[in-house]
């Protein structure tokens, strides 16, 4: 594999709260490749949306702080990177697709008005070069009769066309990494599955690295490459999909993959990890995930596991792992 396009390294993040500080993020490292998806896998409350907002440089200002690491974009560390630097990466070099495409869009401007401004400031099109652009993106992402929708405006179109002329504004400029998150959570079944396809698409075409951020088993198996499982702030495990898949090394994905329903067995009732994440304000001593582990032993009350590897590309942070991964716990 070449050298990745994103590289994040023990990246934490922090907000300062009346309760406390919240540590959102802890030491995540994770590799984005061009051409390749990477899923981040986790529960509501793991982390996923802000490693994404620190990737963007959207928390470098309190209350939130990023407190370590480095997040190096061809070559170029973003933390403490000026306002110059990020004004130019972010857009053509990421970019990316946030989970309420209508919160997202500008109500008052129509959607052509939006896709042109972007490129009449960022790539200095005139008016009409920009519409003509604008309608190009807008059939790229299949909106039908996008010369004639060019004009609407945001609430004209429904939630899956939405969705898709976000994805058309993130991939305006051709960035080299889309970050999507969960861009399908508020869309039917259907539509979920040609907002995927969608962007599976742009990704071969264009050569992406995708970032797709989700809560979904199934989407993970379908569309991506890589893995890397957040619980409670932290990556408890990362790995290709296959052998994820295959073979889980923390007991935390073992329960996630156990929960998932299964079309091929109709016979046992939907299963559930016991409990639910903690809050980050209260969660326990040692490894988080020890309440809820069909696997724990004393040492993860006391101890944090770390992350290590335990095969050729496997991750997990677990006392566990080889166990767990040998099928032995
Ligand atoms: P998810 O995996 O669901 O995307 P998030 O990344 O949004 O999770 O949140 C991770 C943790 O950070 C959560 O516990 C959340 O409460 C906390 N958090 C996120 N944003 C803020 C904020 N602005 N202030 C305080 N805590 C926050
Ligand atoms: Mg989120």
């Amino acid at each position: 594999m070449s050298a990745p396009v994103l590289s994040v390294d023990d990246l934490s993040v922090e907000f300062a709260t009346r309760e406390g500080t919240v540590h959102a993020v802890r030491h995540v490292g994770l590799d984005v490749h061009a051409g390749r998806t990477l899923a981040i896998l986790g529960e509501s409350g793991s982390g996923k949306s802000v490693t994404a907002q620190a990737i963007m440089g959207l928390l470098d200002t309190p209350p939130a702080r990023v407190s370590s690491g480095s997040i190096v974009f061809e070559g170029t560390d973003l933390v403490g990177a000026s306002e110059r630097t990020r004004m130019r990466i972010n857009g053509e070099g990421i970019a990316m697709v946030f989970q309420d495409a209508l919160s997202a869009l500008n109500p008052v401007y129509t959607v052509g008005d939006q896709i042109s401004e972007l490129l009449r400031v960022r790539r200095k099109l005139s008016r009409s070069a920009a519409r003509a652009r604008a309608i190009e993106l807008m059939e790229r992402v299949r909106i039908p009769a996008a010369a004639r929708r060019v004009d609407d405006y945001p609430h004209q179109f429904s939630g899956g066309m939405r969705q898709r002329i976000m994805i058309a504004l993130a991939v305006a400029l051709n960035p080299r990494v889309l970050i999507a998150d969960e861009p399908t959570t508020a869309l039917d079944v259907t539509v979920q599955a040609q907002i995927m396809e969608l962007l599976t698409e742009l990704r071969r075409e264009n050569g992406m690295g995708l970032v797709l951020i989700t809560h979904d088993l199934g989407v993970v198996a379908e569309v991506a490459d890589d893995v890397v499982v957040m619980y409670s702030g932290r990556i408890v495990e990362r790995g290709s999909v296959e052998e994820l898949f295959q073979r889980p090394a923390h007991p935390y994905t073992r329960g996630l993959l156990r929960s998932m329903p299964r079309p091929d067995r109709e016979d046992d009732e939907l299963w559930a990890i016991p409990g639910a994440p903690p809050s980050p304000l209260r969660a326990p001593g040692g490894c988080a995930f020890n309440p809820r582990c069909d696997a724990v032993v004393d040492v993860c009350r006391t101890d944090q596991p770390e992350l290590r590897l335990i095969a050729a590309g496997r991750h997990s942070a677990c006392h566990l792992s080889q166990e767990v991964f040998d099928g032995r716990a």
